[in-house]
C-alpha cells in the first residue's frame, strides 16, 4: 500500500507521530512536514484545540472527525480525559448530534439496515469491512434517550456507546459494529425535513417490523455465530421487551436501557446504604416512569432483595411501587396494564398525583425515570425529606433538559440531606458551606466491563444473575474516601479498573452458572481481563 493510503487510514494512521524510519518504509517521506511527533504532544495539542470550541456539538464533530482520522489517538484521547470527554461523545451530546445528524453527516460510522433491505439483509452485513464481530450496539431510533424518535438519525447512539466498549471495556475497535435499523419514524419534524437522512415513511409495525427483526437476528447469528453480544439500545419500550424476551433464550442479547441501568442503579442504591444504613429490604421504593428503566431496575432490587432474604420474589416486589402517565400503578387498573407493568400492580386505592403517591406510599427512596423534566418539584422533594433523614433521590432522565430535579433543587428543598444522583452529570453543589458531590448513575459504568465480561468467558446467554454480579463488582469499588464525599459511585478515571473488575465477577458467574464456553477458566480473572483489554499506544510499524 502507498504511504498516502496509510495516512488515510484511520486504524493505522499516526501523523506526525509517524518515526523518520516509519516514514522511508513505508513510503511516507515528503507526505509530512519534517517533525516527528510523541503521541503525548499530539493528544496535548488536540485537548488545547477541543477546549477552544465552546459549543459542545462542535467538541462533538471534532471528537467523530479524530476518530475517522486516527483511531488510536480518539481512544487514547478518551481514556486519558475521561471525565471532561464522556459527556462529549456521549450524554448528553450525543443527543444534540442525533437531533441534527442529518446536517452534520459526513461519513458513515455503521451499518444502516433498513426496510429496503428486506430479504438480504446477510448480504449487507458482509458489506461491512471486518469479518470477525464481538459486539454490536443496535437502535431503530424509536426513543433516543429521553428525545424520543429520531429514526435514522439515532444512529449517533449506537456509535457512542461502542466507542464507549473500547476505551471503557478495553473491546478492541474492530470487532465492534453500530448498526441502526430503519423502519421509518413518525417524527413530523424530520419527515418534512430536507436533511433527513432516514426512510420517508411513517415506522413500520406489527408483523413487517417483527419480520425484519427476525431477519435481522438470524442473518447475525449465522455470520458472527452463536456469541455475537447483539445490545438493544433505544427502543421503544413495547418492542425492548418483546425483542428481549423473544431472543434471550436463542441469542447472547443484552437491553442496556432495561438490564444495564437495572444494574448501575442497583450498585447506587447498595452502596447507598452504606450512607444511610439498613439493608435493601428496609426501603420502599416509589418510581416516576414505568417504562423500560423504571421496571428493569425495579425488577433487578426485587430479585436482590429475595436472594439476600430467601423471600419469594413475588413478596419482595412489594416494596417496590411505580408512577406512570396515568398516576399510581394498581391493581383496579390491571386490565389495562402492559404485560410489563402487572408484577407491580399492587393493593391501592388510584391515585393521579406524584406529590400524592409520595405522601401515601412514603417511600425512602424516589427514582425518577420518566423522562419528565423537573417533576421531582419542591413539594415533592421537601415530601421526602420530612419522613426520611436522608432521602434517597435519583433523577435518572436524559439528558440533562429531561432530568426529574437539578443537584441544587435536590440539595436546596431538602436541606442539603438528599442523597442525590443523576443520569447526566451535575456539578457539585455547596450547601451551606458544605461542597456535595452529585452521583452519575451512567450506564457506561456497567455496559463496557459487562460486555468485556461476556467475551472473555465466551458467555452464550445473559441470565440476571451475571447482572447481579456485575452490579456487587460496581458497588465493591467505592472507597471510604468516596463515601467520606456522599459519593455512591467511584470516580469514572479509575473505570478501565472498574470495567475489569466487573468482567471478572460477570465471568466467573458466568463460569459458575455453566454458560462460559471458553475452558478452562482462566485461574485469575481480573488478571485475564486486563490483559485482553485493548490499548490506543501506537505500534511501531518496521
Ligand atoms: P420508557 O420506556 O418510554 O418509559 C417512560 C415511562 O415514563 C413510562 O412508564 C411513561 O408512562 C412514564 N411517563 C411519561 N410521562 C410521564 C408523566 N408525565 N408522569 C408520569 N410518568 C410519565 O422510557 P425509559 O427507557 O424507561 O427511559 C426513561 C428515561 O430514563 C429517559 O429519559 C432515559 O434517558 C432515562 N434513562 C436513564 C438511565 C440512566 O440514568 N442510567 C438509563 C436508562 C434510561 P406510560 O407508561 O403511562 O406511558
Ligand atoms: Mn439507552
Amino acid at each position: 500500500a502507498s504511504g498516502y493510503t496509510l495516512l488515510r487510514d484511520p486504524h493505522h494512521n499516526k501523523g506526525l507521530a509517524f518515526s523518520d524510519k516509519e516514514r522511508d518504509a513505508h513510503y511516507l517521506t515528503g507526505l509530512l512536514p519534517p517533525v516527528v511527533s510523541t503521541q503525548a504532544l499530539q493528544e496535548k495539542r488536540l485537548m488545547h484545540n477541543l477546549r477552544q470550541f465552546k459549543v459542545p456539538l462542535q467538541r462533538y464533530m471534532a471528537m467523530m472527525d479524530l476518530q475517522e482520522r486516527n483511531e488510536r489517538l480518539f481512544y487514547k484521547l478518551l481514556i486519558d480525559n475521561v471525565e471532561e470527554l464522556l459527556p462529549v461523545v456521549y450524554t448528553p451530546t450525543v443527543g444534540e448530534a442525533c437531533q441534527k445528524y442529518g446536517s452534520i453527516f459526513r461519513r458513515p460510522q455503521g451499518l444502516y439496515i433498513s426496510l429496503k433491505e428486506k430479504g438480504r439483509i446477510l448480504e449487507v452485513l458482509k458489506n461491512w469491512p471486518e469479518k470477525t464481530i464481538q459486539v454490536i450496539v443496535v437502535t431503530d431510533g424509536e426513543r433516543i434517550l429521553g428525545l424520543g424518535d429520531l429514526g435514522c438519525q439515532g444512529m449517533g447512539i449506537p456509535v457512542g456507546k461502542l466507542s464507549l466498549y473500547t476505551a471503557l471495556g478495553g473491546v478492541r475497535p474492530s470487532v465492534c459494529l453500530p448498526i441502526t435499523i430503519d423502519v421509518g419514524t413518525n417524527n413530523k419534524k424530520l419527515l418534512e425535513d430536507e436533511y433527513y437522512i432516514g426512510l420517508r415513511q411513517n415506522r413500520a409495525t406489527g408483523e413487517e417490523y417483527a419480520e425484519l427483526l427476525e431477519e435481522f437476528m438470524s442473518a447475525v447469528k449465522q455470520n458472527y455465530g452463536e456469541k455475537i453480544l447483539v445490545q438493544f439500545e433505544d427502543f421503544a419500550n413495547h418492542n425492548a421487551f418483546e425483542l428481549l424476551s423473544k431472543y434471550r433464550t436463542t441469542h447472547l442479547v443484552f437491553n442496556d436501557d432495561i438490564q444495564g441501568t437495572a444494574s448501575v442503579v442497583l450498585a447506587g442504591l447498595v452502596s447507598a446504604l452504606k450512607l444511610v444504613g439498613g439493608t435493601l429490604a428496609d426501603h420502599t421504593f416509589l418510581f416516576l416512569g414505568a417504562g423500560e428503566a423504571g421496571t428493569g431496575i425495579a425488577e433487578l432490587i426485587a430479585l436482590e432483595i429475595s436472594k439476600k432474604t430467601n423471600a419469594p420474589v413475588e413478596e419482595t416486589r412489594k416494596k417496590v411501587w411505580l408512577v406512570d402517565s396515568k398516576g399510581l400503578v394498581v391493581s383496579s387498573r390491571k386490565e389495562s396494564l402492559q404485560h410489563f407493568k402487572k408484577p407491580w400492580a399492587h393493593e391501592h386505592e388510584p391515585i393521579k398525583e406524584l406529590l400524592d403517591s409520595v405522601q401515601a406510599i412514603k417511600p425512602t427512596v424516589l427514582i425518577g425515570t420518566s423522562g419528565v423534566g423537573r417533576a421531582f418539584t419542591k413539594e415533592v422533594i421537601e415530601a421526602m425529606s420530612s419522613f426520611n433523614e436522608k432521602p434517597i433521590i435519583l433523577a435518572l432522565s436524559n439528558p440533562t433538559s429531561q432530568s426529574e430535579c437539578t443537584a441544587e433543587e435536590a440539595y436546596t428543598w431538602s436541606e442539603g440531606r438528599a442523597i442525590f444522583c443523576s443520569g447526566s452529570p451535575f456539578d457539585p453543589f455547596e450547601y451551606d458551606g458544605k461542597v456535595l458531590v452529585p452521583g452519575q448513575a451512567n450506564n457506561a459504568y456497567i455496559f463496557p466491563g459487562f460486555g468485556l465480561g461476556l467475551i472473555m468467558s465466551g458467555t452464550i446467554r445473559v441470565h440476571d444473575d451475571l447482572l447481579l454480579a456485575a452490579s456487587e463488582a460496581l458497588a465493591a469499588q467505592v472507597t471510604e474516601e468516596n463515601y467520606a464525599k456522599g459519593l455512591i459511585y467511584p470516580p469514572f478515571s479509575n473505570i478501565r479498573k472498574i470495567s475489569a473488575n466487573i468482567a471478572a465477577n460477570v465471568a466467573a458467574k458466568s463460569y459458575e452458572l455453566g454458560l462460559a464456553s471458553r475452558l478452562p477458566r482462566p485461574k485469575d480473572l481480573v488478571k485475564c481481563a486486563q490483559s485482553c483489554m485493548y490499548t490506543p499506544i501506537y505500534r511501531s510499524y518496521r
